[in-house]
């Protein structure tokens, strides 16, 4: 029999982290009133018009706690009946998951996954872990849980070498990140779909793991802040570098879809993105999305992706 073809899949997903999440990052106070909402409130629907516009359905993971908000489980409803995927991105969004006891990685698997249904009429079947953090124990209670798949190894050392940067600068200030760094190992994980193995970073047996995109060669981050950071141009020229990839997991952030002009001026110091103008940002995915497809790929969503691919073994 003739092998099958290589997909050319590519998938957009979204972590829905509230900019509450971002203060935590930078170690400043809690932000208040209407701006604690702003992700689900502003940027969810300026997202969804994008989507539409581009025509491509969206993965977005959901921190369950934010759901406590009845106004946000409306919109992820009404997401969900457009055909968006609803995936779980943990119950609180504890940056330090893998530091906790078992029951606690459980509780914070589980409960998110019966949250975000119980709010909203969904199961979801793919996790994502903060900080884009898992180890072994962790992968053990998603097999538990019966995740379908996993989407938080990130084996690329530019963005590792940033984030000790930035979490050097923060303490250097006198002021605490709540993030945490992953271990080095990680980065020589496969960049292509894979079952998870142990330890999580070889391959095995276990559930699907849809890596975050990285670039052939040097293992670039191709996610939503390295290309709105290199310009129209430099995304393209990124892009170059994953075409060819048999899945493209495309991963932003509902913060992309604000700037400055949406009560961010806070964040604008320690964030160079914020200072994009969200016209600009369009800009720059829209041509990236464009490009991909003109490349031949087909854009789904996870789960159908980790279908996909689970079936290629
Ligand atoms: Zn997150």
């Amino acid at each position: 029999m003739m092998p099958l073809p290589a997909p050319r899949l590519c998938a957009v997903s979204v972590d829905l982290d509230e900019i509450t999440n971002y203060f935590d990052i930078h170690g400043l106070p809690p932000p208040s009133g209407d701006l604690a909402h702003v992700v689900y409130q502003v940027a969810l629907e300026r997202l969804e018009a994008f989507a539409a516009s581009q025509n491509i359905p969206l993965t977005l993971f959901v921190i369950a706690s934010d759901l406590a908000h009845s106004k946000n489980s409306q919109i992820l409803q009404r997401l969900a009946s457009r055909g968006h995927e609803l995936a779980n991105h943990s119950f609180d969004h504890f940056y330090d998951l893998t530091r906790r006891s078992k029951e606690e990685m459980k509780a914070q698997v589980i409960d998110a996954a019966e949250a975000i249904e119980r709010h909203t009429g969904v199961r979801p079947g793919g996790f994502r872990a903060p900080g884009y953090l898992i180890t072994d124990e962790l992968v053990d209670v998603l097999r538990e849980a019966g995740v379908k798949y996993d989407s938080s190894v990130f084996p690329c050392p530019a963005y590792h070498a940033a984030k000790a940067l930035a979490m050097g600068r923060i303490r250097f200030q006198g002021r605490e990140s709540r993030s945490i760094l992953d271990h080095p190992r990680t980065l020589r994980a496969p960049t292509r779909p894979y079952r998870l193995g142990r330890p999580f970073r070889c391959r095995g047996q276990g559930p699907v793991e849809l890596p975050i995109q990285v670039t052939r060669g040097l293992r670039l981050p191709y996610i939503g802040t390295s290309l709105t950071l290199a310009g129209e141009k430099g995304a393209l020229w990124l892009t170059r570098m994953v075409i060819g990839e048999p899945l493209v997991n495309l991963e932003l952030h509902g913060i992309d879809w604000l700037d400055r002009f949406d009560g961010l001026s806070a964040l604008e110091g320690h964030q160079p993105d914020i200072r994009i103008s969200l016209d600009r940002k369009l800009l720059i995915f829209a041509g990236v999305i464009q490009r991909l497809r003109a490349s031949g790929y087909a854009f789904v969503r996870l789960d159908e992706a980790a279908e996909a691919f689970g079936a290629r073994g």
